[in-house]
């Protein structure tokens, strides 16, 4: 889908530990976010802070979502925070099946909560990637889709979007990204494997695709290249100001860019 704008999914994870911190972070982005023209951000606070968080937002260029949410409304779940206690809280999107959670659920837990997160009307961030580009690395990505859409409706696909999220990227001390090459590479597989599920070209087209893994400055105009990445996931970078700013220039630029050269063809 054309004239979208590109995402940055900000995975604070546990980094950010006060109210305090949690605010005055996201308020010192946020003025720079509203005056941007192609981007668009999520700022997924840890749970506790995202009511304080969503209070902050007025300005559609800026978002709130949860990094997990419990696909029942209310009951005995010692520790868990509930689909509907995120969306009361004002989150708008979700995270769900992020490697780091998979450890700790199965497969048909992120297909609940997928499920659970769509029928409230809140937007599920689902992540998906292989250990390792072995020789079933294309296999384990489609098994991932099959685990979570065999069992969701199939409805509402401009609600969804697929964070393609390597685990061998992911905040890695090598600093050992996925080349957008590999990127277009899984992206095709994806692409074609919810093809199948949905069973349409055009719903397919309605679903946002995001990349995710060690993105930072330094490489993310590799992956602005390929019109095909709606934007990003960033863990590591998301709580540092001074390089979302950079990366934002760097979307606002790319993006200006290629609208100029359209209107010069
Ligand atoms: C992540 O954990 O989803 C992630 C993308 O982290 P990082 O940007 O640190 O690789």
């Amino acid at each position: 889908m054309k004239n979208r704008k590109k995402m940055i999914v900000a995975n604070w994870k546990m980094n950010v530990t006060s109210e305090k911190d949690a605010v005055g972070l996201f308020n010192s982005i946020k003025s720079v976010v509203a005056k941007l023209d192609y981007t668009q951000m999520i700022c997924c606070p840890p749970h506790m802070y995202v009511n304080q968080v969503a209070k902050q937002v007025n300005h559609p260029n800026y978002r709130v979502g949860g990094q997990d949410a419990y696909p029942e409304e209310s009951g005995s779940r010692t520790g868990e925070t509930s689909v509907l206690m995120m969306k009361n809280s004002g989150a708008e999107y979700v995270i769900l099946g992020h490697s780091e959670r998979r450890h700790l659920e199965t497969k048909s837990d992120v297909a609940r909560k997928v499920t659970a997160v769509l029928e409230h009307g809140l937007k599920p961030i689902i992540c998906i990637g292989e250990e390792a580009r072995d020789k079933n690395w294309k296999k384990t990505l489609q098994q991932q889709l099959k685990d979570v859409f065999n069992r969701v409706p199939k409805k509402e696909p401009e609600n969804i979007i697929i964070a393609y999220e390597p685990i061998w990227a992911i905040s890695s001390d090598k600093k050992n990204p996925a080349t957008s090459t590999e990127y277009m590479e899984a992206l095709e597989v994806i692409k074609k494997e919810l093809q199948k599920i949905f069973k349409t070209a055009k719903a397919v087209e309605k679903i946002r695709f995001l990349y995710g893994g060690s993105l930072d400055d330094k490489n993310i105009e590799d992956f602005l290249r390929h019109a095909e990445v709606n934007g990003f996931l960033v863990g590591r970078v998301s709580h540092d100001p001074r390089i979302l700013m950079t990366m934002f220039r760097l979307i606002e630029d790319h993006v200006q860019k290629e609208i100029f050269a359209q209107i010069n063809e």
